[in-house]
């Protein structure tokens, strides 16, 4: 692309105006939107969206429909929260419908308007310069005219002693990949929201006896989703009492210890499992230094719009609002957001005809697919015998327990394939269906998934039982084939 030869048609002026618009901060607002700072690069994103949730995917979806040539980072959980939730019966216009769906549908509609979709998770932004600077875990450097952030929230742990050491043996916060594993048992739910009774009603049809622990006198669920769990005579609830520790038998979790707020007396309660839904932080730990955020780690927006503390950033959904957290509003404020953007760029002079002749600039669309070679082997195991063969006959083996009930293992999986693919030779890969190997499942003690296992030289050294990014999981077996 020769850069000179963009028309940069009355961009100061209009950039004056844009500080009227979005409350911009930055006092050399004139040459920090400068279109001639696109001359020479490579990899630009007129629109970087990082989040793949509702938020982030209605975001696309308008801008891309405002003729912005848009990219969403999807992250390391694609689609989001709404992957690991059952039947939403408040999504507009649906009387019940699958989180899963719901994604599915947002994500066609995105990619109708022409949106691309690049598998790989923000590790860093620089907004010292404009384009703003994204760096990315699986090292590729993005130039972004403008970003929204739209990176949602996870799952809060409690942080009492027992939590960490029996994660993964006992401890979830996924009911939907986890309670295949407690089948017949009996099983807790911490918190009393809306979370509190989705996972409480996923688990009915495995376990056999559910409580629910709250710590008010009452539970902030929403009062048609408290109702929900009349049909299930299996769930009951106990009021006023506190997590203060996890109990175990060093492998797996036995028990929890509680704490009555109303009788100020403590009790030990047995358990094999304990599902945490106490609510979500924001995922604003990559954005901390670049745009204002609060206490608890919201990003600062608005008032009136989603513009961030920084112009050309926006923000939606989940991380950005501590107040309403729905599936709807997410979407929402990503439609807000998508707006803002395109108002953003059109202000900034960044014209149609610019955009036509940036096209070989842009960010290669090559790079949002997921490369295989031919050389790439993943292995399943379904037996015993062919795991302990496999164990004592390799190097390094490393083993991804999986279900297909399980979304979060789902999205592991091209993260797994690509790990083989980079360590072919040094370390053999082999995926296991929970479903399809029970025996193996419950010999290594797998309670719950997506779960890694890492054996060298025939012993176990590496036990993981969360979702992994592609560097993560990396770095995991580089240590391992290397013995450090
Ligand atoms: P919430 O913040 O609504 O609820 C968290 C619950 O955990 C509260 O009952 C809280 O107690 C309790 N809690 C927090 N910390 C502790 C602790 N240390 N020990 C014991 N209990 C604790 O979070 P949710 O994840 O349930 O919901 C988040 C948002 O997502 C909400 O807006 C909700 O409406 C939405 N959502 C909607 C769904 C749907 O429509 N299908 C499904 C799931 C979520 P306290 O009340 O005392 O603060």
């Amino acid at each position: 692309m020769n850069i000179r030869t963009f028309h940069f048609i009355a961009i100061f002026g209009a950039i004056g105006a844009l500080g009227g618009c979005f409350g911009a901060k930055s006092p050399t607002l004139n040459t920090q939107f400068s279109l001639e700072n696109l001359e020479e690069k490579q990899n630009i994103m007129p629109v970087a969206v990082i989040g793949s949730g509702p938020a982030g995917l209605m975001a696309a979806t308008y801008t891309a429909r405002g003729g912005k040539d848009t990219f969403v980072i999807e992250g390391n959980k694609p689609g989001g929260l709404l992957m690991d939730t059952t039947d939403v019966a408040n999504w507009p216009g649906e009387l019940s419908i699958k989180g899963q769906e719901i994604i599915d549908h947002l994500h066609a509609q995105a990619e109708h308007q022409g949106v691309q979709f690049v598998k790989d998770a923000v590790e860093r932004i620089d907004t010292s310069q404009w384009p703003y600077v994204i760096y990315t875990e699986n090292g590729s450097i993005m130039y972004a005219l403008s970003i929204i952030i739209a990176t949602g929230a996870s799952p809060r742990k409690l942080g009492i002693p027992g939590e960490q050491e029996y994660w993964g043996a006992g401890v979830t916060s996924c009911a939907v990949c986890d309670a295949p594993f407690y089948k017949g048992e009996e099983v807790v739910v911490f918190g009393g929201g809306d979370s509190a009774v989705e996972e409480a009603i996923q688990l009915a049809s495995y376990a056999k006896k559910i409580t629910i622990l709250v710590r008010k006198d009452h539970m902030r669920a929403a009062v048609g989703m408290q109702d929900r769990l009349k049909e299930y005579p299996q769930v009951s609830i106990q009021y006023n009492v506190e997590p203060r520790k996890i109990l175990g038998n060093g492998e797996l979790l036995t028990g929890v210890v509680l704490y009555n707020n109303k009788t100020g007396k403590t009790s030990t309660f047995a358990t094999s499992g304990v599902f945490l839904a106490v609510g979500h932080d924001p995922n604003s730990a990559i954005v901390k230094q670049v745009v204002k955020t609060d206490a608890h780690g919201y990003i600062h927006i608005g008032p009136g719009n989603q513009q961030t503390s920084v112009s050309g950033i926006f923000a939606a959904g989940d991380v950005a609002d501590f107040r309403y957290r729905q599936a709807g509003t997410a979407s929402g404020q990503g439609i807000s957001a998508g707006l803002d953007t395109v108002r953003f760029l059109d202000e900034i002079g960044f014209t149609p005809t610019i955009a036509s002749q940036i096209q070989s600039n842009l960010f290669g669309a090559d790079n949002t697919q997921e490369t295989r070679s031919e050389t790439e082997v993943v292995l399943s195991v379904e037996t015993m015998d062919q795991f302990k063969q496999l164990i004592d006959q390799e190097n390094v083996v490393v083993f991804d327990f999986w279900a297909e009930t399980c979304p979060s293992c789902k999205q592991m999986l091209p993260v797994f394939h690509a790990a083989a693919q980079e360590f072919a030779g040094k370390a053999t890969f082999v995926t296991i269906d929970t479903d399809e190997a029970p025996d193996i499942t419950q010999e290594l003690f797998v309670h719950k998934i997506p779960c890694l296992l890492v054996f060298k030289d025939g012993s176990l050294v590496s036990r993981y039982t969360n979702a992994m990014s592609k560097k993560e999981l990396s770095l995991l077996i580089q240590q391992v084939v290397e013995g450090e």
